[in-house]
């Protein structure tokens, strides 16, 4: 682009106002995230958000705040325009979301906006309106006391960034998960969020914050978490963190709040993550919700355009403080559980602070059942139908181990170690059960075993409005393998038919495991082998958990159902399912 005549000129304005929108206008949930802060900034209690095809027709928001003067009003739209701070002194003290006054001026430069207000009771306002940064006269208007503001036709000047958009379905799904971290340190404000008519979100005004990730989270989630606190001269952290069972591989909210703003700072995740070094195995995460509240003149705030980082004074120092918070907040929740156990070579059993203690055993059993399941299928297979068995190609060696006579230790409730012809095998026992469950659901759908067969009693499943919104958007999806999943109201969705080859038991850990596949932002549509997938998940969810205690006969079992599949070697995801040391290797080791 460098020629001989290129000279440098000044951008017009117009160019210079869409060029600053791009930091901080990337995408319709950007645009809402800096109105529904503008909101709280007001002081409102109720704040009600509406968005029409995923924010690029409309994204609308109507606030009972403040409101503002008609001078006031005048000057919203004009970048670096804000009633937050006068002088630079006060970037060291903000206690407003906002503070930058470039946000309305950003998202006018983009779209066609109009800003009505009105900050008295007699509800006599103004409104003003935009279009590309084309400012209008203002003009009297009725608004009760508060302030609305339209957004229409987002990026309608900038097609080419309209065009690097991702689907709407992305979209909309960024939407949701943004009001839905939004909202969670503001229990006292009522927010809804109506997506195309449709009411996505209804969040009261609550107490605590314990009560609002209860309506954001669900429940009986909520009541899972153990509470940790700590406070010191100038830093105070409050946190919720799910208890030792409850850690996951991919934690449903992953959520740090700073003097109330959503933050990601890998420090403290990592800080709290490792306050769960004695429980995690097999990158299992805690999901968490921590509030920090810090002195405003220890952070800075002004060190990204939307505000999602900040940078500590001393970031070691913060995730320190917090990891020893949520450490001695999970370490005395444990003792309470534990302080009757005699046997402290049983693996801990932690019980939440309001959960109940039976959780857990319901699954072991249909786990451990899915197991014993298999292999007497194949016995039968090896009587009848030599033909077949006798065409499957035997790989190895491991394929020809009487495995009901082996003995087999288990380790740590992970690992399964047996001894073989010729050295010894560690196997994944999750892994393991992965393999041998993907098979046989593959087997089955590929085969058109898999009608749908319907519940008597439909499951019910509380599920976030994230996770609500995937199951619709993803209703063919599920259907297509049998399941009929509907809206049970409120944060539930009911499941009335599975998969027939699907145990009864293992009906919930299924679906969440696809809800998680489908929020992971994979397309349904673009699954090329959505069998496979689908397979994958559904082993993926019913699969024995490390940490499950296996008797000799499961674990004999296991190996079985492993060795007759057709690659016992990697589970559905490509990681290894065993470890083989041979005789030679170990003697090998040992210097002999
Ligand atoms: P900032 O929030 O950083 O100050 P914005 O561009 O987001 O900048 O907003 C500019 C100004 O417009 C704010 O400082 C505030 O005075 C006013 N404003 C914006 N939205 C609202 C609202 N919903 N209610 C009352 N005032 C508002
Ligand atoms: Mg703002």
């Amino acid at each position: 682009m460098h020629t001989e005549s290129s000279k440098i000129n000044v951008l017009p304005l117009s160019v210079i106002e869409k060029i600053a929108a791009g930091e901080v206008v990337e995408r319709p949930a950007s645009v809402l995230k800096e109105l529904i802060e503008n909101s709280i900034d007001a002081g409102a209690t109720r704040i009600d958000t509406f968005i029409e095809d995923a924010g690029f027709s409309l994204i609308k928001i109507t606030d009972n705040g403040s409101g503002m003067s008609s001078d006031n009003l005048a000057r919203c739209l004009l970048r670096h325009a804000t009633s937050k701070i006068r002088s630079a002194d006060d970037l060291f003290a903000i206690s407003s979301m906002g503070f930058r006054g470039e946000a309305l001026a950003s998202v006018a430069a983009v779209s066609k906006i109009s800003v009505s207000s009105c900050d008295s009771a007699d509800g006599v306002g103004c409104s003003i309106s935009s279009e590309g940064g084309e400012h209008r006269e203002i003009i009297p208007a009725q608004h009760i006391k508060g302030t609305t503001i339209s957004v229409r036709e987002l990026f309608f000047n900038v097609p080419a960034r309209k065009k690097f958009m991702k689907s709407h379905r992305a979209e909309r799904l960024a939407i949701i998960r943004m009001v839905e971290q939004m909202v969670i340190p503001f229990p006292g404000i009522h927010f809804t969020l109506t997506i195309d008519g449709t009411r996505i979100f209804e969040i009261p005004a609550v107490q605590t914050p314990v009560d609002r990730i209860a309506s954001v989270a669900g429940t009986e989630f909520a009541k899972t978490l153990i509470e940790c606190e700590s406070d010191q001269e100038g830093i105070s952290v409050t946190a919720y963190v799910s208890s030792p069972e409850g850690l996951q591989k991919r934690p449903r909210f992953q959520s740090l709040y700073v003097n109330l703003r959503r933050i990601d700072n890998d420090s403290v995740t990592y800080g709290i993550r490792e306050a769960f070094s004695n429980y995690l195995g097999h990158g299992n995460r805690p999901s968490f919700f921590c509030f920090l509240d810090i002195d405003p003149a220890k952070i800075d705030v002004n060190v990204h355009p939307t505000k999602q980082q900040v940078k500590f004074d001393d970031d070691r120092k913060t995730a320190g403080f917090i990891y020893r918070a949520v450490k001695r907040g999970i370490e005395s929740s444990c003792m309470t559980t534990d302080q009757f156990s005699t046997d402290q070579k049983e693996p801990r059993q932690v019980h939440p602070i309001h959960g109940s203690a039976s959780g857990g055993a319901v699954e072991a059993d249909d786990a451990a059942q899915t197991i014993l399941a298999f292999p007497a299928k194949e016995v039968d297979e090896k009587n009848v139908d030599q033909q077949t068995q006798s065409s499957i190609q035997l790989k190895s060696s491991e394929k020809e181990e009487l495995w009901d006579l082996i003995p087999c230790y288990q380790i740590h409730g992970i690992f399964i170690l047996a001894q073989i012809k010729k050295g010894i095998l560690l196997i994944d026992q999750h892994a393991a059960h992965e393999r041998v469950l993907y098979e046989q659901a593959l087997n089955d759908l590929e085969n058109g075993n898999s009608p749908s067969q319907q519940l008597l009693f439909p499951v019910l499943l509380e599920v976030s409005p994230t996770e609500k919104a995937v199951v619709e958007s993803g209703a063919a999806y599920f259907q297509g393998f049998g399941f009929e999943l509907s809206d049970f109201g409120g944060g539930t969705v009911s499941v009335s038919a599975i998969p027939a080859f699907l145990k009864n038991g293992l009906v919930e850990e299924t679906v969440r495991s696809m809800i998680r596949y489908l929020l992971d932002g994979r397309n349904p549509d673009s699954f090329n082998q959505p069998a496979k997938r689908f397979a994958a998940a559904f082993a993926c969810g019913a699969a024995i958990k490390a940490g499950q205690k296996l008797g000799q006969e499961e674990m004999n079992a296991l190996l079985n159902s492993l060795f007759s599949t057709k690659n016992p070697y990697t589970c559905p995801h490509g990681r290894p399912t065993l470890i083989r040391l041979s005789l030679e290797e170990l003697t090998r080791r040992f210097l002999r």
